[in-house]
């Protein structure tokens, strides 16, 4: 595609990014086929295809309008098109330069701003958000049964081994999931235990920067990012062999680190390290494979749908490792269509753009229950807890499934 920058954006990293990206999409339109907003919505400006052209119209000095924003906006990040784009568009990357630039020039209304600023804030904050989540849970069976579906059960966590092993590695703790659902951690920690690694916490690390970085703060974002990295690094420097996500969602923001701070000259170095060292917890787990096939009697067959979150299978581009893991410790996978489809959670959008949110929920419960399964399984926080307020059976984190296999053989 060829463009001509405006002088503002000529020569400055983020329009030498944006140049060379929009220079790499051929205009083929592929990328529609598996976009969720252009399937629901129809119109070519929800696509990917319309969005790297609005956001090419600003790059080359359009003046963007509320309308520009709305549709960048209701875009998903699901990374869906680059999953399908044949050309490598990176159109996450271009995305990410749009919005930042299109909020600086329109802003929010007041009701707007007020609601993403609370968003921040309060899930920003583990201290509120778990303090507010208590509070709820305890007048919980006397809240209608629709406001009910929206707030999870507590839920204990159970044992954390204590650390005894020679193998450590590092979970991210994370912002909302310690409160929402703080066994799936310490189902990690015991899993890791059982084939000899112990699973650790760095104190001073908190949220990985996603959520503000996706309301378009990148400098709250970034400054997350770098408490995490000076967390961190002790410990790598100690011997520490990665850095574990249970939380795609947290994953893919954090193996962007080395991307988000290439120019901070005091952070550059330190971004990139942390990146390479951070591994979904599939991949720890598909590298140790065999330990685990040792350990795993069977369980009671039990039916499940695993739904893989989009920033495990596009951001991440990590396909198959749980299905796989699963299977070997005795679940029995249901078929499911449309598996490349986002249910519509995507960090903050299922409140901030309820109605498509919740026409892809549907539609993903759908197929994911097609199967009459027991159970649903995902691996992202976000996934997890969008899908459990439609559904009327359970939906759980892969690695609480495991930690029950693993307990009882
Ligand atoms: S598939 Fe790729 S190259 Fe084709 S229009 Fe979409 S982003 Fe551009
Ligand atoms: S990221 Fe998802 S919603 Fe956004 S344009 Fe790509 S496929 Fe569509």
């Amino acid at each position: 595609m060829q463009t001509t920058l405006a002088d503002s954006f000529r020569n400055t990293p983020d329009g030498d990014t944006a140049e060379r990206i929009l220079r790499s999409c051929v205009h083929c339109g592929f990328c529609l086929a598996t976009c969720p907003t252009y399937q629901l919505l129809g119109n070519e400006l929800d696509s990917p295809r319309g969005r790297i052209y609005l956001i090419k119209q600003v790059l080359e000095g359009t003046t963007p309008t509320a309308k520009t924003q709305r549709h960048l906006d209701r875009c998903l990040t699901c990374r869906n098109c680059e999953t399908t784009c044949p050309s490598g568009v990176e159109y996450g990357k271009l995305l990410d330069i749009g919005r930042h630039l299109v909020e600086k020039k329109v802003g929010r209304g007041a009701r707007e701003a007020a609601t993403r600023a609370a968003l921040k804030t309060g899930l920003l904050s583990p201290t509120l958000f778990n303090s507010a989540l208590k509070l709820v849970q305890c007048v919980r069976s006397l809240l209608p049964g629709f406001l009910q579906t929206h707030i999870p059960a507590s839920d204990p966590a159970g044992v954390w081994p204590q650390p005894v092993h020679a193998r450590r590695m590092l979970v991210l703790q994370g912002c909302v999931q310690p409160g929402l659902k703080p066994n799936i951690n310490a189902a990690t920690a015991r899993v890791l235990d059982r084939i000899g690694i112990s699973l650790i916490a760095a104190d001073k690390a908190g949220c990985c920067g996603a959520l503000a970085h996706h309301l378009n703060d990148s400098d709250d974002g970034l400054d997350a990012a770098r408490r995490n990295i000076d967390a961190w690094l002790p410990h790598l420097d100690a011997g520490v062999e990665a850095i574990v996500m249970t939380a795609s969602g947290c994953g893919v923001m954090v193996k962007d680190y080395g991307w988000l701070l290439r120019h901070d000259p005091a952070y550059a170095d330190k971004a990139a390290r942390v990146s390479t060292t951070t591994k979904d917890i599939s991949e720890v787990l598909v590298a140790e494979a065999d330990a685990l096939k040792r350990l795993t009697a069977h369980p009671a067959p039990q039916r499940i749908a695993y739904h893989p979150p989009c920033t495990l299978q596009h951001g991440q581009k990590l396909t198959g490792g749980v299905e796989a893991l699963l299977t070997q410790a005795g679940f029995e996978l249901t078929a499911v269509v449309e598996k490349h489809l986002c249910c519509g959670s995507a960090g903050t959008y299922s409140i901030l753009q309820p109605d498509i949110a919740n026409q892809l929920k549907a539609r993903k419960l759908g197929h994911l229950q097609a199967g009459a399964p027991e159970m649903i399984v995902t691996a992202n926080i976000g996934c997890l807890t969008h899908l459990q307020s439609g559904s009327q059976i359970p939906v759980r984190h892969w690695m609480e499934l495991l930690d029950d296999a693993l307990a009882a053989s």
